[in-house]
């Protein structure tokens, strides 16, 4: 590994798991993390859960899975260049939509109302709970038993009730502290990665079109580089090579303000870092280019109505499997049932709907409430 900055996370400053294991043989301890998170069951559902663009409706469009390997890869330059741990970047951005529903946002918002009298529904806590109780995959323990930081990483919100249930890895959002800097640009190479992939995906899929991505000044700017560099392309690879620079220009400017913000702050410890304002940031130009391009894809891709079809489609399987649980709940599968006897049934229910893929939940739905189906 090559040399850490003394304030980024290593076997020798982490808080270690909850369960005391003995140290890996050939790997630091962040690579036994990432291992155990690839070879998860929920890892592998993430291939069949929606990322905006639902999964049977194109076989180009991302998906959770490639989402996240697309923010690992970001995760883990960004980390390495700053000198900080990039096993655990990588591990925490494998990890951090491990709790996400089918359906994507749609899924998650239909899942919390259900949820609203019985604590609620939030992804990042379902990913947190994933790897803490959900998995199971090793004799001594429930779960994946995490590092520390590993797991801090992954609840990137939490509400302050929320976090005192939580114990030390809720403390920093009661005491006002911040992760560390890996978690911290675990962050910003999810936000990086999804307005450029859905950029791409709304392209492909036409949803959005290049003269109305001529508003957004991140995508013109490049556009217009293109075209000057390269006049007689056309089609996707002109797309593809703004898109190339756009991504490279974030991660570029992200680098440079961190720099800038980490000299600024000249932490020496991990501590130091935890008790610092945001050291991982974007410039206030790019911030503002970020939200334009935000505000753009919630109004021309977000809130279009094929994809509103698909939201309020994915709301009434999800009410409608939740509803048929709970009123009955010898209808959930024996594991679950047994699940039940030390939970709520509508948070045993929510476990259940939380790890169904995309196409697992509509068969689940037909064979519920399709007359012509069993
Ligand atoms: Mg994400």
């Amino acid at each position: 590994m090559p040399d850490l900055a003394s304030y980024a996370v290593s076997d020798g400053s982490s808080r270690g798991r909850m369960l005391a294991e003995p140290r890996p043989k050939v790997r630091s301890e962040f690579q036994r993390d990432r291992d155990r998170i690839v070879h998860s069951t929920a890892f592998r559902r993430l291939e069949y859960k929606t990322q905006v663009f639902v999964n049977h409706e194109g076989d180009l469009f991302r998906t959770r899975l490639t989402h996240s390997i697309e923010v690992a890869q970001i995760a883990r330059t960004v980390a390495r260049a700053l000198e900080l741990n990039d096993d655990l970047a990588e591990a925490i951005a494998l990890a951090h939509d491990l709790g996400h529903t089918p359906f994507g946002h749609a899924g998650q918002d239909a899942l919390n109302e259900c949820m609203q009298r019985h604590g609620g529904f939030e992804h990042n806590l379902q990913s947190l709970r994933i790897v803490d109780r959900l998995e199971e995959r090793y004799g001594a323990f429930d779960g994946l038993n995490l590092m520390f930081e590993t797991r801090e990483g992954i609840l990137k919100h939490c509400s302050p009730a929320r976090a005192r249930e939580l114990g030390d890895l809720g403390r920093r959002f009661i005491d006002g502290q911040r992760p560390s800097l890996e978690a911290q640009i675990c962050n910003l190479a999810d936000e990086i990665a999804y307005n450029n992939h859905d950029v791409d995906d709304g392209l492909r899929s036409g949803v959005l079109s290049l003269e109305q991505l001529q508003d957004v000044s991140l995508f013109a700017r490049h556009a217009a580089e293109v075209s000057a560099e390269f006049p007689s392309i056309a089609g996707r690879r002109r797309v593809h090579e703004t898109i190339r620079r756009m991504i490279d220009a974030q991660v570029t400017d992200l680098l440079a303000e961190s720099v800038r913000r980490i000299a600024a702050a000249a932490p020496s410890t991990l501590e130091d870092v935890r008790r610092a304002p945001e050291l991982i940031g974007f410039s206030v130009a790019m911030t503002e280019e970020n939200r334009a391009l935000k505000g753009f894809l919630r109004e021309h891709l977000y809130r279009h109505y094929e994809v509103l079809r698909m939201t309020a489609k994915a709301r009434r399987v999800i009410h409608d499997l939740f509803g048929a649980f709970v009123a009955d709940p010898r209808l959930l599968p024996p594991q679950y049932q047994a699940m039940a006897a030390t939970e709520t049934i509508e948070r045993t229910t929510a476990d259940y709907i939380a790890g169904m893929t995309d196409r697992y939940s509509m068969r689940e739905h037909r064979r519920l409430f399709a007359v012509s189906e069993f």
